[in-house]
């Protein structure tokens, strides 16, 4: 398989003002691109036909030098994603429904992403994950590449929390960046896909078993 930049899901300047056309622009054309480079210099005859995914898990904790790009083309493809210009609501019955029993409620939701993005030192990611043994939501940080598929996690949604995608907006300000990303970009559709996707959660599981 050859990969490929995804195409953005909308316009660079469509995140504004939460996130500027510039910063859209380094971050997608630039750091996704040049990851997607990498992965391409790093993958070796038979590693060409798997799924991006199966990269990911057969490399994790084993081979960095594949894993850290191939999981960063996957994450920046779904930071993308979790993201929408247009106003999302929590209309999904299902994902309402656990949001509210796992964390008691939406607001209660955010504060722990936030404390998620917040506390990751460094550099990172947060994610609102599903817990499969559990059957419950969690928030979850990681460190650098790190991933929550090869972990066991099935991922909703994920804010890139690397200074190079709040930096040149909100300078060391990262929670001003989380907030405006919580109240007003957040793909509620995306994450209900996601978690209503059960023949992608039991791939994902197949695969990190
Ligand atoms: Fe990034």
């Amino acid at each position: 398989m050859d990969f490929v930049l995804p195409e953005l899901p909308y316009p660079q300047k469509a995140l504004e003002p939460v996130i500027s056309a510039k910063t859209v622009h380094h971050h997608y054309d630039k750091h996704h691109a040049g990851y997607l480079k990498k992965l391409d210099d790093a993958l070796k005859g038979d590693e060409r036909n798997k799924s991006l995914e199966h990269i990911i898990v057969d490399s994790h904790d084993k081979n960095p030098g594949v894993f850290n790009p191939a999981a960063q083309v996957w994450n920046h493809t779904f930071y993308w994603e979790s993201m929408t210009p247009e106003t999302s609501s929590l209309e999904d019955k299902a994902l309402r429904d656990l949001i509210d029993t796992s964390f008691g409620s939406l607001d209660d939701f955010k504060t722990k992403f936030k404390d998620a993005a917040l506390g990751q030192f460094g550099s990172g990611w947060a994610w609102l994950v599903f817990d499969q043994d559990k059957s419950a939501l969690s928030v979850m940080k990681t460190l650098n590449a790190e991933n929550p598929i090869p972990l066991g996690y099935v991922p909703l949604l994920t804010i890139d929390v690397w200074e190079h995608a709040y930096y040149l907006d909100y300078q060391q300000d990262r929670g001003k960046y989380v907030d405006g990303f919580l109240d007003k970009l957040i793909n509620w559709q995306f994450a209900a896909d996601n978690l209503n996707n059960t023949d992608w959660a039991s791939r994902l599981k197949q695969m990190a078993g």
